[in-house]
């Protein structure tokens, strides 16, 4: 196959998935692929295919940016929390009349040992966390959710997130860890340990990256206030990365060998 023959894929990107879906997509010898990154932090991970950063200006924003450069075949791996982008990519890929396929994480379900509190919001979690005493809360969160919690500053917080802030939040019992997944069960035990950490909030993300503080919280007995995902796709959407590629190698009419 000649490179003017090769499939255009875009990759819509920020989540662990994505880069492992970017891997195969870099052998593929059929395709040519890019991946979309939000821009929410500043040192983004590198990646085998080319990365552009940064909005696209809504849905016709995206469907023009597809339709200009003759993509043709939208991957969605995109964070489940990440509602908006998951509706304009769905409407912008019919706009564009290419085929979308979508990974959308299981998330993860609570077992008999684990005390979670599951909540709609980040109001609801603040709400759960009680009037009465201050705290000692893990804030795994991103910014959005965090600058929420500044109307409660009478808790003490860990903040963990991938960016330091700046300006800082004001909250002025906060300590800040900045880190990136994938974390794993030993450094989350000591984490929560080390800071007498009594309740966490969380985002149901799913997946195994960052799961080892749900374990954690499990095996210390620590209140989990879990906020529940914004939306569930109306469409049909792949589990995993392996279901994703063959998704996609279905879309574009490919041959298995080719890209998995
Ligand atoms: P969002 O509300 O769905 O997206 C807001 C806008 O950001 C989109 O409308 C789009 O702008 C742009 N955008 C998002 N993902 C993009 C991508 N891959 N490529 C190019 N532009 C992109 O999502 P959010 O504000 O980023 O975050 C919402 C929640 O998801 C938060 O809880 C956050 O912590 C979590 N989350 C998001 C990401 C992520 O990569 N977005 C990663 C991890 C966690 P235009 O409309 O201008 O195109």
């Amino acid at each position: 196959m000649t490179t003017s023959q090769r499939h255009k894929i875009l990759l819509l990107g920020g989540t662990t998935e994505a880069r492992e879906i970017a891997d195969v997509l870099a052998h593929c010898t059929e395709s040519d692929a890019m991946i979309s990154l939000a821009g929410r932090t500043s040192r983004p991970a590198t990646f085998p295919i080319p990365v552009r950063i940064g909005g696209f200006g809504g849905i016709d924003g995206l469907a023009s940016f597809l339709r200009e450069n003759a993509f043709d075949l939208l991957i969605n791996a995109t964070h489940p929390y990440a509602d908006r982008m998951w509706r304009n990519a769905i409407e912008a890929a019919k706009l564009a009349n290419i085929p979308m396929v979508a990974l959308h994480r299981p998330p993860w379900a609570p077992s008999d040992n684990d005390k979670w509190i599951q909540v709609e919001s980040v109001a609801g979690a603040i709400a759960a966390l009680g009037r009465r005493k201050a705290r000692n809360v893990f804030l795994p969160l991103g910014h959005k959710e965090l600058i929420k919690f500044e109307s409660v500053p009478r808790h003490r917080y860990l903040i963990r997130a991938i960016e330091t802030f700046d300006p800082p939040l004001n909250l002025p019992k906060a300590s800040y860890i900045k880190a990136r997944p994938p974390f794993d069960k030993a450094s989350e035990l000591e984490l929560l340990k080390k800071h007498k950490i009594d309740v966490m909030i969380v985002k149901n993300s799913g997946g195994s990256a960052s799961y080892a503080k749900i374990v954690a919280a499990r095996e210390l007995g620590i209140e989990v206030i879990v906020i529940g995902r914004p939306f569930v796709p109306d469409i049909d959407h792949a589990r995993s990365v392996a279901e994703v590629v063959q998704a996609a190698v279905h879309a574009l009419g490919l041959p298995a060998k080719r890209v998995a």
